[in-house]
């Protein structure tokens, strides 16, 4: 293994200096790498996702239309045949964000073969390319999403890969801060209920260095959590950009201690270099990107090992199709693939229908709670968790749910 003398140096005099964290347990400085060589992940990315073979003859899109009724907005897809597509967006950002849709994103769509979807969204990138980021991703998803939607007789994973995971097994997502240890215990405690759970993943830090408070309630929180839910529990923590390196490497060494399965986002998400530096040296896997908003920066982080869990989000990075990207460069170096989940309403049926088809999926997946806002059905699925903490993915075509039609009726059309 290769050492790079500059980070070497670098490392060195940070541990003489009496900051021993950068240190691997080993004392060794070797940075750890998956092998894979960028040619390689180059190859990867040139692959298509969308099975074009999947259409005889094009999908013509006559209508794309965004709707809103309060805070929930919908996308509408209707190609020239009748067939439809509708996409639950993210509304937290959504409500925002609309008029980049409707002036930057939805024109590119409108008369377009729906089986060139790839070649129409690398359009929409090079026109707004200025605008990469979840400002531009969430919009773009959302129009993309839709138009995976019931534009043939398959699901939504059927048709941009082969089903790997019919059931998934959840994590619950505790996103409580800012109170005492034994307060957050029992809010964890009240929060995972009598649902099987057989994994959970709580907040330590302050988010995006604010700061901890009260201070100390992640080392104590750590310890406790284990105590509180047994060894059989698998346990996760999110730092959401919380630490410097050295404080993240300190409190990852408790949570290797106390058997935790990954830390998530252990320092702000674009430190790059502080991530990599933290991940050599802890053995806990570090995960992260769901901030990430270049498919270039995960190329850079997979080839170098920075994380040992990929976490896209399908609103947050532009849709299904550039989160099949970064799951299939991770399983070629080795990694593990595990979806961030955006928001209320649907999130949790996107989730299920990526990790479906994901070949390196991670063990269990995020989930922060069922649709409560509209009536829906499946028929399908339950859509309910088993026993094992796990739900079965729908197999009918798009998103597998038959939405209300008197709660789409009452949407109106958006104009910016
Ligand atoms: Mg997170």
């Amino acid at each position: 293994m290769k050492i790079n003398r500059r980070n070497f140096l670098k490392k060195a005099s940070l541990g003489a200096a009496g900051s021993p964290f950068l240190l691997n347990s080993h004392g060794n400085v070797e940075e750890k790498e998956t092998g894979i060589t960028y040619s390689q992940l180059d190859e990867i990315l040139s692959r298509p996702v969308l099975k074009k073979e999947l259409f005889s003859t094009p999908v013509m899109i006559e209508q794309v239309s965004l709707l809103r009724y309060g805070d929930s907005i919908l996308c509408k897809v209707v190609s020239r045949d009748g067939a439809e597509g509708i996409c639950v967006s993210n509304d937290l950002y959504m409500t925002s964000l609309y008029p980049i849709f409707v002036k930057r994103v939805q024109p590119f769509f409108i008369g377009k073969d729906a089986v060139q979807l790839e070649e129409i969204m690398r359009d929409v990138y090079l026109h707004n390319y200025k605008l990469q980021g979840l400002a531009l991703w969430l919009p773009v998803a959302t129009v993309e999403l839709a138009m995976l939607g019931k534009i043939a007789d398959k699901s939504m994973g059927e048709l941009i890969g082969d089903i790997h995971q019919p059931s998934i097994p959840l994590y619950l997502a505790n996103n409580n801060r800012g109170r005492s240890a034994e307060e957050s215990i029992a809010r964890i405690q009240e929060h995972v209920g009598e649902w099987p759970f057989k994994a959970l993943k709580f907040k330590v830090a302050g988010r995006m260095h604010e700061g901890e408070f009260p201070t100390g309630r992640s080392e104590r929180l750590i310890p406790l959590v284990r105590e509180t839910f047994g060894d059989e529990m698998t346990l996760y923590t999110d730092a959401n950009g919380g630490y410097s390196g050295v404080e993240a490497i300190e409190i990852g060494k408790l949570m290797e201690e106390y058997n935790y399965g990954y830390f998530e986002e252990p320092v702000p998400f674009d430190w790059y270099e502080e991530t990599k530096q933290v991940a050599d040296t802890l053995e806990i896997p570090v995960a992260g990107g769901e901030q990430e908003p270049s498919l270039h920066n995960f190329r850079w982080l997979i080839k170098n090992n920075a994380l040992q869990v990929v976490q896209p989000d399908q609103f947050y990075f532009g849709g299904m199709i550039p989160s099949v990207k970064v799951a299939r460069m991770a399983d070629a170096a080795g990694i593990q693939c595990t979806p961030h989940m955006s928001g209320p309403g649907l999130g949790y049926l996107y989730m299920m229908h990526f990790v479906s088809i994901l070949p390196n999926a991670a063990l269990f997946h995020e989930f922060k709670g069922f649709n409560q806002r509209f009536e829906m059905e499946c028929p399908t699925s339950s859509l309910t968790i088993d026993e094992n903490g796990a739900i079965k993915v729908p197999t009918g075509p798009g998103l597998g749910v038959i939405i209300d039609p008197d709660f789409i009726e009452m949407h109106e059309i958006v104009k910016a």
